[in-house]
């Protein structure tokens, strides 16, 4: 009877397509963005950013901006993501989704995205206004975010 039942289960079981995979990993980061952005520490620009990174494993990791009195010292959410990412063991990510009020990486994070990004990890530009519930979702690949980027093997590093 318990046989039955399990193979009936699987029989019922919808495969998940493509499709619909990355529609709930896409929500899933930009949820875990937005969360992040709530622990965003940005007395000094009051700009709050969140990111979350999927990595290659399939683990997820987010980051917020961190800001210093000495603002040099800041640090980006994307590169926070990457980097808690990094220091847990990936070396590679999937795609990285950013929430802020505009949200798109500056230069520093443009090319410490593409040191770590597969080369069809996908960017997700997510415009959220908390206030107002407003959101704007933008999809683009980390190859078209930075033309001649530093390249480490043209360096011979
Ligand atoms: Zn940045």
């Amino acid at each position: 009877m318990k046989k039955q039942k399990s193979a009936k289960r699987r029989k019922g079981k919808k495969k998940v397509s493509r499709k619909n995979w990355v529609r709930v990993v896409r929500k899933r980061l930009i949820e875990s963005a937005k969360k992040a952005q709530k622990h965003s520490y940005c007395p000094y620009s009051r700009y709050p950013v969140g990111a979350a990174v999927i990595a290659e494993s399939g683990r997820l990791y987010t980051g917020c901006n961190v800001e210093n009195a000495s603002f040099g010292l800041a640090c980006c959410a994307e590169r926070t993501a990457i980097f808690n990412a990094v220091s847990h063991g990936e070396k590679k990510i999937r795609a990285i989704a950013i929430v802020a009020k505009s949200a798109k990486p500056c230069g520093a994070c443009r090319q410490v995205i593409l040191e770590f990004a597969l080369k069809d990890a996908e960017l997700i530009y997510v415009d959220w206004q908390p206030l107002e519930k407003k959101e704007k979702v933008t999809y683009t690949k980390a190859s078209k975010i930075l033309p001649k980027p530093f390249n480490p093997s043209e360096a011979g590093l």
